[in-house]
Parts: structure tokens; sequence; C-alpha cells
């Protein structure tokens, strides 16, 4: 059995000094990871902040932005009206995301901040993990590695971010605003995570003692049409081998816009620059959806287990480029 203490904060302030007094201690909302990972001896905080408390519930239009409180649970936000209406690809990442069961307790905050699922880091009896234990390795590269990233991948650590919401996130734009105990802060969720590559152990830029307050969704062109598809071994309660967050807004055989971000192959929530250039002033064709989609994958780092992820990306992207444009030659 491991004891720690538990404490229920009253307010936003309270939660950050509780955070501040103790570099060891975590916090608390859903639960839907953090107790999974205690249970599994990862994380051994010596105080749990409970934050559901904290007044972070609310989803709330402001002009053309969508502001969802970090609390919201997953099941809220899908069921929005502004969601439905103008966020189908964020409504079909959340139901496509996690159970029903998952979705009524976690948040949109600790969906964003979920850790990896890689078998090594989550077993503390493997040694080779550079995640846990910087420096030591990597037992993923030559282990099972299935589940895992070939996109700001590298032999120090592939191990795969698993959020579906991120993905459709950060192919929108949005920002992630942070609160510590003397300032406030706002971060494209872009330039909010971390690869791998550059640092195993640290996975975004939130400080120990700072708290997401909101995520602000910026509204796209009513006439754009965008959607998710997400690629996994089984129908639900699987997490992506591969999936594409596509939002298009085309004109006369053309198109104008293109936002592309993709799941179950990066170490972070991977937003395709690539094929957003490519995709940009090109006609809408399955010709070009190819060259994007090759353009994208041209720097993938893998090891065996995750080769067949290349092709398959490609696939899917293509896939997904030709149901949200309605254009399949
Ligand atoms: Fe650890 Fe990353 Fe390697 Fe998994 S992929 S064992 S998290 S270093």
């Amino acid at each position: 059995m491991r004891t720690f203490d538990y404490v229920r904060a009253a307010d936003t302030r309270e939660a950050l000094r509780l955070l501040a007094d103790d570099p060891d201690a975590s916090c608390l909302a859903g639960g839907t990871t953090q107790l999974d990972l205690m249970k599994d001896g990862v994380l051994e905080p010596p105080t749990l902040i409970d934050i559901t408390r904290l007044p972070l519930h609310g989803i709330e239009r402001r002009g053309e932005s969508l502001h969802v409180g970090a609390l919201v649970t997953m099941e809220e936000l899908a069921a929005d009206r502004t969601v439905a209406e103008r966020l189908p690809m964020v409504r079909e990442a959340l139901l496509l995301g996690a159970s029903v069961q998952l979705r009524n307790m976690a948040t949109i905050a600790g969906n964003l901040l979920q850790r990896t699922r890689c078998r090594y880091f989550r077993d503390p009896t493997v040694q080779a993990c550079n995640k846990r234990a910087p420096g030591s390795g990597c037992s993923a590269v030559e282990g099972v590695a299935r589940m895992h990233a070939v996109l700001g991948a590298s032999e120090r650590c592939i191990a795969l971010h698993a959020s579906d919401l991120a993905v459709a996130l950060v192919a929108l734009d949005a920002l992630v605003h942070i609160q510590g105990l003397s300032e406030r802060r706002t971060v494209p969720l872009t330039e909010f995570y971390l690869t791998a590559d550059e640092s195993p152990q640290h996975e975004n830029v939130l400080e120990h003692a700072e708290l997401i307050t909101e995520v602000e969704i910026p509204l796209p062109p009513a006439a754009a049409r965008s959607g998710y598809l997400k690629v996994r071994d089984r129908a639900s309660y699987e997490f992506a081998l591969t999936s594409a967050a596509v939002l298009l807004l085309m004109e006369g055989g053309e198109i104008r816009r293109a936002r592309v971000g993709l799941g179950g192959v990066g170490t972070k929530p991977w937003r395709a620059y690539e094929a957003e250039h490519v995709l940009t002033g090109a006609p809408v064709t399955t010709a070009t959806f190819t060259d994007a989609a090759d353009a994208t994958m041209r720097d993938a780092f893998t090891v065996p287990g995750t080769a067949f992820k290349v092709p398959l990306a490609r696939r899917t992207l293509v896939r997904e480029l030709q149901t949200v444009s309605g254009v399949t030659a």
C-alpha cells in the first residue's frame, strides 16, 4: 500500500499555492490517467490536490471563438451545440476518443495532458526508459512498438501521444490559457507540446506550479468542411494506429485553406504543415491529396514495429481528404 495525502483545493489560487509548496504534488481531476499510473507505480505523488471544485467548468462562445473550461468533461464538450454545428471534427475526435464511461469522467485539460501508453513507460520494472529515467535508454526501439510514433521520434524515445482530441485541436489552431501564481499566459497548442526527440522526459511547456484554465478554439469559417478519421485495431475503446483531422475551405475546384492534424504517428499531436503547404492553392484532386500525404511522411523515423504506419498514415490522410472534399478522382 502506497500512502499519499489528499487535499481539496477551494479555488484556483489555493491549488496553485499547494502546487508551488510541494514540487512532487500532482493534481487530480477526472483521474482517468493519474490513478492508473499511480496504481502501476509509475507515479508516486506524496500529495494529490483535488481540483474538481475549481470554477473551470464552463463552455462559452465569445464571437468566433469557443472557450472551454479545463474541467469540462469530454462528454459535455461533445454535446455542445456550437461543437456540433461548427466543429464536427472535434466532436468526432471526442466520440472516437474514449468510451462513454471515460468521456463522462475525463476532463479536457486532462485529455491534453494524458501520458503516453508506451508499455515500457508504464512498467516500472523495465529499466531502460528515457522518459522515466533520463539517460537510461529506450526499450521500445528494439521491443514491441506497434503503438508507437514515427514523427518527432528518434532512438531516444518513440512514445506516442494518444489524444484524439488534441489532433483536432492542433489542426484548428486552438490556444491553451495557463495560470501561474503570479502571471497568466496563452500558448498555441501547436507550441504547447515538445517532441520526444527533443526531451523525452518533458512532454509540454506547462510548469509544475501552473494550471491549464481554459482551451480556446477559434471557429472555422462556416463554409469550411471538416472531419476526423481514426484507424484502429477494433471498432471501440482503442487507440489510433493512425488518424487524420482535416479542414478544407474550397472554391472553384481549388483549395483555399487547409488544416491537417495527424494522430497515431507523432510523439506529439502532429500538425502536418507540409501537407497544408501542398494542398493550399492546389486543385481538389486525389493526386494533390497523395502529394500532400507523401510530403507529410517523408521524414518518418521507423523501427521494425512501426514501419507499417508510414503507408497507413498516407492512406488515412488521402482517404479523409477525399471524404471531406467529396472528391475521389
Ligand atoms: Fe520510454 Fe519513450 Fe522508449 Fe517508451 S518509447 S520506453 S516512453 S523512452
